[in-house]
């Protein structure tokens, strides 16, 4: 079973009580339903792995690019807050492609990226 999720698309995580810096956050994605997604890992064509994100509300309507002013709009909506305190708090409910991807520190990453 996973213990943390280490999410790339998140600034930074707490590894060891201390905040490390991600140096690379990943990008949002776009995807052709017209909606974002938190990054292009999650644009998955299986019904299965759709589903486990479309559980957090990040397809619905209302969250649509055109249904929106902006993209901050989206970003800090409930639901994608919701989504991203599940992986830092509950990273065991994590769609299988976050499992993938972010389950350790990138090795890219080192003590100079600490903050003081
Ligand atoms: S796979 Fe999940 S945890 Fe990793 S960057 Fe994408 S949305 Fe974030």
């Amino acid at each position: 079973m996973i213990k943390k999720i280490y999410p790339q698309c998140h600034p930074y995580w707490v590894v060891d009580d201390k905040k490390i810096k991600n140096t690379n956050v990943k990008a949002i994605a776009y995807i052709s339903t017209g909606h974002l997604l938190p990054c292009c890992w999650c644009d998955f064509e299986k019904a299965h792995v759709v589903n486990q994100y479309a559980e957090y509300g990040l397809f619905d309507k209302d969250l649509k690019v055109e249904n929106n002013e902006s993209v901050i709009d989206i970003l800090m909506s409930p639901e994608w807050k919701s989504f991203h305190k599940m992986l830092l708090e509950e990273p065991e409910k994590a769609p299988g492609p976050c499992k993938h991807h972010c389950s350790f520190i990138p090795n890219n990453q080192d003590e100079s990226n600490y903050f003081d």
